[in-house]
């Protein structure tokens, strides 16, 4: 194994995908399993397609199914995972809903839903798994799904409700990264740009038109091109990396 390789790889660890059973998660968890890890993955229906994909690379992965939102669904979902593979040391938080409406239209119902799962449900899940790292004493890397909404307000669409939920996971990510670094637990967050996934692609043409001019490569990412991010994050290459937001967004902030 060469220098690179040895930097980036994730033999012999264990990585846990939440929301991995299509788009981002799916793409990820597959990268993630060919650079050596066993993934877990978790979503509300399953991620059986995924496992499929992974094993037909060679890799190692299994599904569970269970609901971010659930503290008890979440505790389950880990303690078949330790069961089923004896540790834990990456977590990719991903799992997340965002939800257009107009603030003066859109319910507190939805303001909920949205805050429920992508940050409650992110809290839940890096607490539950940093649980289990301070336990185990696992050095372990928790990579939590932010977005560029985290920093900027989109449009033309109203979402009000998702970019909270993003400044919100952004920092809970540094809260967590000094909490926990005595344990040598490593926190950073992932945030993206428009990415093509069933999330975006079912976006209306004229909303992905507005959007087009505003995008400075004039085109939206790939779940692919999110990989390295996530492997870099995730592996011994990032050893002095925490509570720091890695924006992979094609420039758009930086306007
Ligand atoms: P998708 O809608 O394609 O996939 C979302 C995944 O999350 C699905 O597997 C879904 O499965 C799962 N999920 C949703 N709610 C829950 C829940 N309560 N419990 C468990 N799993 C859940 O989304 P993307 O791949 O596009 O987005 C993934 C993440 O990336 C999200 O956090 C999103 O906010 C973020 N992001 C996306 C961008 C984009 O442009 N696509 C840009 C920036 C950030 P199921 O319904 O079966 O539970």
């Amino acid at each position: 194994m060469g220098y690179v390789d040895t930097l980036f790889s994730l033999k012999g660890k264990v990585a846990l995908v939440t929301g991995g059973g299509r788009g981002i998660g799916q793409v990820v968890a597959l990268g993630l399993a060919k650079a050596g890890a066993e993934v877990a993955i978790i979503s509300r229906s399953g991620a059986e397609e995924t496992v499929t994909l992974i094993e037909k690379e060679g890799g190692k992965a299994y599904s569970l199914k269970a609901d971010v939102t659930s503290e008890k669904s979440v505790d389950g979902a880990l303690a078949e995972i330790l069961k089923k593979s004896g540790s834990l040391h990456i977590v990719f938080n991903n799992a997340g809903i965002c939800i257009h409406k107009d603030t003066l239209e859109a319910s507190i119902a939805e303001w909920r839903e949205v805050l429920e799962t992508n940050l409650t449900g992110e809290y839940i899940v890096a607490r539950a798994a940093g649980r289990i790292m301070i336990d185990k004493g696992i050095k372990g890397s928790i990579i939590n799904m932010a977005s560029m909404s985290g920093t900027i307000v989109n449009i033309p669409q109203w979402q009000a409700s998702y970019n909270v939920s993003k400044a919100g996971v952004i920092h809970l990510t540094r809260s967590l990264a000094i909490e926990w670094a005595p344990y040598g637990i490593r926190v950073n967050s992932l945030s993206p740009g428009y990415i093509a996934t069933p999330m975006s692609v079912d976006t209306p043409k004229e909303l992905k038109d507005a959007w087009a001019p505003l995008m400075p490569f004039r085109r939206m990412g790939t779940p692919e091109e999110l990989i390295g991010a996530v492997i870099y994050l995730a592996a011994d290459s990032s050893g002095y990396t925490s509570g720091s937001d890695l924006i992979v967004d094609g420039a758009y902030v930086c306007q």
